[in-house]
């Protein structure tokens, strides 16, 4: 899938814009604060409705302006269209192929994008619960199983912690709460355990490529229960005796203790932890590969590959991993970047790709 241009209007600090891409490299060059990133979110948000660094579209609306608009033609191996999303104090308006949708579920999916942020790096460096946030999304964007098993577990749990600080807990209650608990605990827990080694698969040559085959990174699922059972029936009793078994020890402390709410995963490169021994360029590299597995992914998925948005990935990357990121990916992948300095881009790279230099929003 390939964005053939894109117009902007009033979209953040850009009045007017018009810009035709590269097919498969294109680059954003600019000191701070001159609008790269904000390129980058009107792609995003021609993709998907909204801004991947603001719940508040009116922030999109240019200062004193009415309404921020972007057109944009995409062209896939059957097809070219064009797309056009606006948002005003009205709420948002969108096209497809000059035509204005009713609802934004038949708008999005037209252009896949996947977006690499700064914040992405938190995926190695955050919190156990970024880390399912992204495991939630990713597998959500799968599997429809997975999102509403989540959702009802998400409820069950509610439940039962409700009801463990009751001062009389009703234990008849909470067995049938575990029942369920267990129930959608094993589907959560088999589901994240095939995508973590789906993502690994991808994610693990992707690293290979950039750090030029010097590095081998894994991915291991830390399962918050520690389970035996090899098929989901099993599973269901195995969690359902190690709830009850844990129920005393949940009464006294009036929390629930154990379940997938609390797995995590962990990045391995060579056999060393990431998080805790890894240098701030193989973090970065790792959680890159892992989001990059994404586009692998979607390609599954739909058959096509999604625009790659790289938002100041560059600048803690040695030129070898630099180079070799841009050119495994941009052969496959139409990829749009950020960058403060041109000299971050590699001379063998430069022959292929089309650079943009972007001042004050021009
Ligand atoms: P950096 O290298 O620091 O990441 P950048 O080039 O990515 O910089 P952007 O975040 O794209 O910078 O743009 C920031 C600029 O956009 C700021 O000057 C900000 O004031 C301006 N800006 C943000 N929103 C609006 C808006 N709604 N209307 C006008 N200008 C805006
Ligand atoms: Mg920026």
């Amino acid at each position: 899938m390939i964005l053939k241009d894109i117009h902007l209007g009033n979209f953040r600090n850009y009045d007017s814009l018009d810009l035709q891409f590269h097919p498969k490299l294109n680059v954003f060059i600019g000191r701070n604060a001159q609008g790269k990133t904000n390129l980058l979110e009107s792609i995003y948000f021609l993709a998907l409705a909204k801004s991947h660094r603001t719940s508040r579209d009116k922030e999109l609306i240019q200062f004193d302006k009415e309404e921020a608009y972007v057109n944009g033609n995409i062209e896939t191996s059957y097809s070219r269209l064009p797309l056009s999303i606006s948002v005003s104090k009205k709420g948002k308006r969108a096209k497809v192929n000059h035509m204005e949708v009713s609802k934004l579920s038949q708008y999005i999916g037209h252009l896949n994008t996947v977006l690499f942020a700064p914040e992405d790096l938190n995926i190695v460096k955050g919190s156990p619960q970024v880390r399912r946030k992204f495991i939630n999304m990713e597998c959500g964007q799968i599997s429809k199983v997975y999102l509403s098993t989540l959702s009802d577990y998400q409820k069950v749990l509610n439940q039962k912690s409700q009801y463990l600080k009751s001062r009389n807990v009703d234990r008849v209650m909470i067995d049938v709460l575990n029942e369920q608990l267990a129930k959608h605990a094993s589907v959560i827990i088999y589901k994240r355990q095939h995508f973590i080694e789906t993502i690994e698969k991808f994610a693990r040559k992707i690293h290979e490529d950039i750090s030029n085959s010097k590095e081998s990174l894994t991915i291991k699922y830390n399962p918050n229960i520690k389970y035996k059972s090899t098929n989901e029936k099993e599973l269901e009793q195995e969690i359902k005796a190690i709830l009850d078994d844990s129920l005393e020890k949940e009464i006294d402390r009036m929390q629930t203790m154990i379940g997938p709410h609390r797995d995590d995963i962990s990045f391995h490169i060579n056999g060393f932890d990431v998080q805790t021994y890894g240098s701030q360029g193989q973090q970065r590299t790792t959680a890159l590969s892992v989001k990059l597995a994404e586009l692998d992914l979607i390609y599954d998925e739909v058959g096509e590959y999604p625009v790659l948005l790289l938002d100041d990935v560059l600048s803690e990357l040695d030129e070898t991993r630099q180079s070799h990121l841009l050119t495994s990916i941009r052969d496959r992948v139409q990829t749009f970047v950020t960058t403060t300095s041109i000299s971050d881009i590699n001379h063998a790279i430069m022959n292929d790709m089309s650079s943009f230099n972007i001042d004050s929003g021009k």
